[in-house]
């Protein structure tokens, strides 16, 4: 059984994740490898990208219609001498060198603005009656123009190590022709589920015996966090066989443990990790589900299976697939994406209202089950139907989380409230 610290000393849901930030930001990355752009989404960056040109490279149109000098629309209509069509990627040596004033240049969106041109003004004011254009709308200089490099200078810093690639990161990293980045190996984290009453899944349960369903959810959170996941045999509650996996578990970058962390009598996880002269940062958070949490290091030292690193961190999340489901997400995360190598985010809530009543206790930070619904700004939210954080089939019909605040019996519908997605 768990030894447990008294109730005032365990942390708020906000003290336990500073806790794991301020673990997190102390963590070296692993090593790096060479990917094709194309396989890079969602990998963690290890190496600047820097821009190999100026962004734009030249003074970019903006619009479709006609490149011209401001000060020539002072008196409107007014009309003008047609010299050129400059299209997008046009030959430099066909784009007039020089344009004075009483001179126009077709253009079209993407293409280069001719020097001495200072403004383009919209094909839509524009009226063209041969070598000549009717332009019946002022412009201010600047107008529909991008200046060379006023997105990125030659060198400048474009995405930094620990950036996540998404799509505008890719597609900057495919602007400046960087066809492999550098990235961050994905960590290992070992996944390590403990029970008497668990069993595989490819095996017929008995009548009190429950499908291993954690391992899975697991895998699937944290393959989604950027990480490789190995899933070992289920551990009994039985000191030295949950010990000789543990140890085990440990060589892997990261130790997600399951069950066993609550007050029963077979609840063995914690005493077996103190045995390996674990430290402990917190024991249990108020929140709900998942209020046994536990977040630990076992040193490294000749009487610990730690060795080739300074220290193996594992978090031991309750066994009810909720509480799992949703202590990886608080917990767990930001520890595996600062092993993958991301700099670190800060979490924060969506807010939308309420569709029906909560009621609930004081006194734990809830994240209950809901459904989030409704299209473009009218989006409301409501707790689905469960049955406690055993309750898989109510948390897969829901699409996020409400996060109740400690202090909350009562929330009426229409309030806002904030909203945690999955
Ligand atoms: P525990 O945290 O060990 O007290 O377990 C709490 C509840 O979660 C019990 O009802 C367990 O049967 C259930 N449980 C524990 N581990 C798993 C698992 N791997 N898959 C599904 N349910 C589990
Ligand atoms: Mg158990």
């Amino acid at each position: 059984m768990a030894v447990r610290p008294e109730d005032g000393t365990i942390p708020s849901f906000e003290e336990a994740r500073h806790l794991v930030e301020e673990r997190a930001v102390q963590l070296l990355p692993g090593q790096t490898e060479s990917v094709d752009l194309l396989g890079a989404a969602a990998r963690i960056l290890a190496e600047p990208v820097l821009a190999d040109r100026d962004i734009p490279p030249f003074p970019r149109s903006t619009r479709d219609g006609y490149a011209l000098r401001a000060e020539d629309l002072e008196r409107l209509p007014a009309t003008l001498d047609v010299i050129a069509e400059v299209r997008a990627g046009q030959n430099p040596e066909e784009i007039p060198s020089q344009m004075t004033r009483g001179q126009a240049a077709s253009i079209m969106t993407g293409a280069p603005v001719p020097m001495g041109a200072d403004a383009v003004v919209m094909v839509e004011y524009t009226t063209r009656q041969g070598d000549r254009v009717e332009v019946t709308r002022g412009a201010s200089i600047g107008e529909n123009i991008v200046p060379t490099g006023a997105e990125a200078r030659q060198g400048a810093l474009l995405l930094t190590v620990g950036t996540r690639l998404n799509d505008a990161a890719i597609a900057l990293a495919a602007s400046v022709g960087k066809s492999q980045l550098k990235v961050y190996r994905r960590p290992r984290v070992a996944v390590l589920t403990t029970g008497d009453e668990i069993v595989a899944i490819d095996r017929a349960p008995g009548p009190t015996q429950i499908r291993n369903s954690n391992s899975y959810s697991l895998a699937a959170q944290i393959q989604q966090a950027g990480g490789e996941p190995t899933v070992l045999p289920i551990a009994p509650d039985e000191p030295q066989r949950l010990r000789q996996l543990i140890e085990e578990g440990l060589q892997s970058d990261l130790l997600i443990l399951t069950g066993g962390v609550s007050m029963g009598r077979y609840d063995l996880v914690e005493q077996v990790l103190a045995d390996l002269r674990a430290e402990f940062f917190f024991t249990g958070a108020k929140i709900q589900p998942g209020r046994p949490v536990v977040f630990g290091r076992v040193p490294c030292g000749a009487d610990t299976p730690v060795r080739q690193k300074p220290a193996a961190y594992f978090f031991g999340l309750p066994g009810n697939p909720v509480s799992t489901m949703v202590t990886f997400e608080l917990f767990a995360r930001p520890m595996l994406e600062a092993l993958a190598g991301m700099s670190p985010r800060k979490l924060a809530f969506l807010h939308a209202r309420l569709k029906s009543e909560i009621r609930v206790k004081t006194g734990l930070k809830r994240f209950l089950p809901a459904v989030l619904s409704g299209e473009f700004e009218n989006s409301e939210v409501e707790l689905v139907a469960w049955q406690g954080s055993g309750d898989i089939a109510a948390t897969a019909r829901a699409n996020c989380y409400i996060v109740v605040p400690p202090d909350r019996e009562r929330i009426a519908a229409g309030e806002w409230v904030a909203v945690m997605m999955r």
